[in-house]
């Protein structure tokens, strides 16, 4: 699959963050990252994570999984969904549906 990253100010395509965006001018910091969801399964996260980035979206996925191994049972297991704060509200649209596509 192809992930084309876009600007979050102007929706132009960009070819790496962080970067500065030729269109709008504005600076694209892949920090601070934020949670957006916080999933019990990886693979939802991951399905999600996927979603965002084929909106060009940087999301990334971070399990719990790496340093608590023999915790993943039940409510206790979380994984979470982040994105650069300054993708939230886009994220948030497309978590949501609304996305208009
Ligand atoms: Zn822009």
């Amino acid at each position: 699959m192809e992930e084309v990253l876009i600007c979050p100010y102007c929706g132009a395509p960009l070819d790496e963050l962080p970067a500065r965006c030729t269109l709008c001018g504005n600076t694209i910091s892949l920090e601070p990252w934020e949670v957006v969801r916080e999933l019990s399964t990886e693979w939802e996260a991951e399905l999600l994570c996927g979603r965002l980035r084929s909106h060009g979206i940087p999301a990334h996925v971070l399990s719990q999984r790496d340093s608590t191994r023999m915790l993943t049972v039940g409510a206790l297991a979380v994984v979470k969904l982040l994105v650069p704060a300054l993708y939230r509200e886009r994220a948030h649209r497309i978590l949501a549906g609304q996305d208009g596509e």
